[in-house]
């Protein structure tokens, strides 16, 4: 029997579908291995004060997420599931659609009760005193239209930037406990759309290339808002799609100076894109296993200043640290 030769896009077809394609966050180490991330890249790091600071909020969130009863859990993603027709998650939309769906009014007392957890640490300074004092007195109204701005509904008021990052952290672990409704075979990226959370719709904060089977050497974009990872072909640009000699590695130069050798070698890299001069950190789990998305990108903010000077643009925000538009 004659043996037919497989063509290139049949070869990157079949070994697509051994891909695990979606690694979903997981309740008891989401958050936890998140804030261990930030203490440890506070110990070295020029904004380690700031970085303890977010791992007490992250903390908060791992309580916050630990605490909600099975019943309340139950009743929450089960009211999220029932707001989106068989037809839509059968169109390939997002099922838990950051920007469509109604939020049930858990996720401000989510805020409030990370709000109070930062203030009784004590540790923040006068400003966030204040900030947090006044999203706790806020009405509900106006953390409404906050998260509606955050998650870029259209036709939101204006980001309130000081405000952002803990109304983003309350979205997040309101969207995380929503996505423990979901098992990684019941998704899968999107055809259309695969630069954004086939769960949320939200766009990647960066992405990782995993270390350990089944996902070994794959790379996977990591959702800003519900943490889902989603398989995405590498040396690819995650926003515009751009390939080949456009993409390119950067990393800060360790002590010895050697940008060459950091861009080879480094744990956290950015993939820019000469398409679109944009970029996002990648992270190897290989050279670290404590890599963690959120916390990484924020403990290299130093290679965002120098891409930032050569002229590339970030892509997406930092759920934490929130800038104003025009920043
Ligand atoms: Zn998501
Ligand atoms: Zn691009």
């Amino acid at each position: 029997m004659a043996q037919r030769i497989l063509e290139p896009g049949e070869i990157e077809t079949l070994a697509s579908r051994d891909v695990p394609r979606i690694i979903l966050a997981d309740r008891d180490s989401l958050f936890a291995a998140r804030a261990e991330r930030l203490r440890a890249l506070a110990a070295t790091s020029a904004i380690g004060d700031y970085l303890q600071l977010l791992a007490v909020l992250v903390d908060a969130q791992h309580a916050q997420l630990a605490a909600l009863r099975p019943e309340r859990l139950a009743e929450l993603q089960s009211a999220a599931m029932a707001q989106q027709p068989p037809a839509v998650a059968a169109a390939g939309m997002p099922p838990l659609h950051a920007a469509s769906l109604a939020r049930d009014d858990e996720w401000r007392s989510i805020l409030r009760a990370l709000c109070r957890t930062c203030l009784e640490h004590g540790g923040f300074p006068a400003e966030a005193h204040g900030v947090l004092e006044r999203l706790i007195a806020a009405p509900d109204a106006w953390l409404d239209a906050q998260a509606d701005a955050v998650l870029e509904v259209p036709g939101a008021a204006a980001i309130d930037a000081v405000t952002a990052p803990f109304v983003m952290a309350a979205l997040q672990v309101y969207w995380t406990a929503l996505a423990l409704a979901f098992k990684p075979t019941d998704l899968a990226p999107m055809a259309d759309a695969p630069g954004l959370c086939p769960l949320c719709g939200t766009p990647p904060v960066a992405s990782v290339v995993h270390a350990r089977a089944p996902h070994s050497s794959y790379r996977y974009l990591s959702c800003a808002l519900c943490a889902c990872q989603w398989h995405f072909v590498r040396v690819q640009c995650s926003h515009c799609g751009g390939v080949g000699k456009d993409i390119a590695y950067r990393a800060l130069a360790g002590i010895d100076g050697d940008e060459a050798a950091a861009a080879r070698d480094a744990a956290v890299r950015a993939e820019t894109c000469d398409h679109c001069h944009g970029y996002r950190k990648i992270l190897y789990l290989e050279k670290d296993p404590g890599v963690e998305p959120v916390a990484d990108d924020l403990g290299t903010l130093a290679l965002d200043l120098l891409l930032g000077e050569e002229g590339y643009q970030r892509v997406s925000q930092n759920p934490l640290l929130w800038q104003a538009s025009g920043d």
